[in-house]
């Protein structure tokens, strides 16, 4: 597969790929565009055909066409592949075992399309869906939308749909793996739809995969007692946890608003998404999953929560927002105070739900206002009530700063001092139960002074016209690095007969590639004069020069401080001093030099 990977890079050149996204402008030996992964005004999103790889000076993110396509279209690496190797043409060659594997879960999502295609027809064209399609035109959606979510309508008849799947080459056994259908416990040989007489909701993967389905009841239902919606049992393709409905559909617009609107039902998503509010998503209940969760955080870091106005007081709704504020989210509620829900309140008057929209609450003040609101202040047992509610949420919010206000407000709010408050909250305050570190976007550098001044020195070469020669003035200075990773890549410069991007990186040891990529988008990224280029390459070589020997000066003072306790009797000790003195004369030397 190694050599796949390869071949693909080979036959793809990252410039036409990244083009297919942004617009790339060609700057001296690179294309640059602002960057896809922050927000920025000026480009500092660079990419280079010489390396095949692209980097942003400013958030960071750097790496190959397969890393681009991993980033931008949040797929995994497997999923990266298989794009890429359609867009250069080439067959994967897999190896059985995974071939097995994904071959079954690709059989599970081509049955799930049938059954989708099957449940819309229904809806759409049969007699058997009108009664269906009905109640959802009732609620408001139309044909249009109604077609973009891939709505349908499961017959009160299953035979209709199985033996559609018989004819289409499907098994039971694959039926049954589906989650969609079940054999009857009463030994009956014939397949049951668990969906049957339900209006059928198809739960996509941001990819639009059909990976599950929900089944709403319909009011007209002949057996009201039902559960009003059903969904399809865990699978090997469905997983609830990971599920957000609606995001396949939303992503681009949440990245492009930098906000999620979160809501618990279906409809209350279809609803404002028809409506032009199209950053939102259903998480299908009143708590979000840690997964959930990390496939936003791809796109966003602001939640807005349209949830159920009584969520506040619902464990699991908590443990939520704990969760989503230790991963650094900003979590902010939308408030309909007079709408139930955000169906209802898009349907009855849209101007008030984007007003409200607009004005979303800080999650923690909601939190407070809510409860102050229903218990009141009057009384000492309200405020302990309240106290009771509020503190077991603050006392978790990761920033003091902000934590801080909350006290503050909370001790104005019901009239006593901030110190009891305070006080107060240290009952509430546990051990987190949960450590989610939050993601990163660049790598932190440890890299010592040195190790950065002589990346800095390379750095400056390498955006010379002809590095070869630089180098070969500079070999003194280019044989004394240090840096594992320096000293390779200035041996390297020094045995080249000609500076070649590519060519150069492939002599180079795997490990050390994208430490020289740095260096050499760095240094090609820089238009500076050749005349200061020589002046800050002396000025490091100085600054490295003043380095090294203040660190041999120590260990030498070190050593004679040593000869002089252990009175060994020799004449070493003299000639340490001497040494010692020469040290320090080239020291006063070179930090009295201009440069
Ligand atoms: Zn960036």
């Amino acid at each position: 597969m190694d050599n796949q990977v390869e071949e693909i890079k080979q036959k793809l050149n990252i410039v036409d790929v990244i083009g297919k996204y942004l617009p790339l402008k060609k700057r001296g030996r690179h294309f640059i565009a602002c960057c896809p992964f922050h927000n920025e005004k000026t480009p500092s999103f660079t990419v280079s055909p010489e390396l095949q790889i692209f980097k942003c000076f400013g958030c960071g993110k750097a790496g190959d066409v397969f890393t681009f396509l991993q980033e931008r279209e949040h797929i995994d690496f497997k999923d990266a592949l298989e794009e890429l190797a359609k867009m250069a043409g080439i067959t994967l060659i897999k190896n059985p075992q995974s071939e097995a594997v994904e071959s079954k879960e690709k059989r599970l999502i081509t049955l799930n399309e049938e059954v989708i295609k099957f449940y819309q027809y229904i809806l759409l064209t049969h007699p058997l869906g009108k009664t269906a399609l009905q109640y959802v035109l009732y609620r408001g959606i139309t044909l249009s939308t109604l077609r973009l979510f891939r709505l349908g309508f499961s017959p009160q008849n299953p035979a209709i749909i199985v033996n559609y799947l018989f004819k289409k080459g499907f098994t039971s056994a694959e039926l049954i793996a589906s989650g969609t259908f079940g054999v009857s416990a009463y030994g009956s040989k014939s397949l049951y739809d668990r969906f049957t007489g339900r209006l059928i909701f198809p739960l996509s993967d941001y990819r639009s995969r059909v990976l599950g389905f929900s089944g709403r009841i319909l009011p007209s239902s002949p057996n009201p007692n039902l559960a009003k919606y059903i969904n399809t049992p865990e699978t090997e393709i469905y997983h609830k946890s990971h599920l957000l409905f609606g995001l396949n559909l939303a992503k681009e617009s949440i990245r492009d608003t930098q906000s999620v609107i979160i809501t618990e039902g279906e409809f209350d998503m279809i609803s404002p998404y028809q409506a032009g509010i199209t950053n939102i998503v259903a998480i299908k209940g009143t708590a979000f999953t840690v997964e959930q969760l990390q496939l936003l955080k791809r796109y966003t870091d602001t939640l807005i929560l349209a949830l159920d106005s009584d969520f506040a007081g619902n464990a699991a709704a908590h443990r939520s927002i704990e969760l989503a504020d230790s991963m650094g989210f900003d979590i902010n509620v939308l408030v309909l105070e007079n709408y139930k829900d955000p169906d209802e309140a898009v349907r009855t008057d849209l101007a008030y739900f984007k007003s409200r929209l607009a004005n979303t609450l800080p999650v923690w003040d909601f939190i407070i206002n809510t409860t102050v609101a229903t218990y009141g202040i009057d009384s000492i047992k309200s405020k302990k009530q309240i106290l009771s509610i509020v503190l077991p949420f603050l006392v978790k919010i990761t920033n003091s700063v902000i934590r801080g206000d909350y006290y503050r407000t909370l001790s104005n709010l019901i009239g006593s001092d901030i110190d009891s408050v305070h006080e107060e909250a240290q009952k509430y305050i546990h051990p987190p139960a949960l450590s989610i570190k939050p993601i990163t976007t660049s790598p932190v550098t440890t890299d010592t002074y040195l190790a950065r001044l002589e990346k800095q020195f390379l750095t400056y070469i390498f955006g010379a016209k002809k590095p070869v020669s630089l180098a070969a003035r500079l070999s003194k200075h280019l044989q004394s690095l240090t840096d594992h990773r320096s000293m390779l890549i200035a041996k390297l410069l020094l045995s080249v007969p000609d500076f070649q991007p590519a060519d150069f990186q492939q002599q180079l040891e795997e490990e050390i590639r994208p430490y020289f990529q740095e260096i050499y988008l760095e240094a090609t990224n820089s238009d500076i004069d050749s005349q200061s280029r020589l002046r800050e390459i002396k000025k490091i070589a100085s600054q490295i020069g003043i380095y090294n020997l203040k660190n041999k000066i120590k260990e030498l003072s070190q050593k004679i401080a040593q000869q002089e306790t252990s009175y060994s009797q020799d004449d070493s000790l003299s000639g340490l001093e001497t040494e010692y003195n020469q040290l320090l004369q080239q020291l006063a030397r070179l930090q009295t030099k201009k440069v």
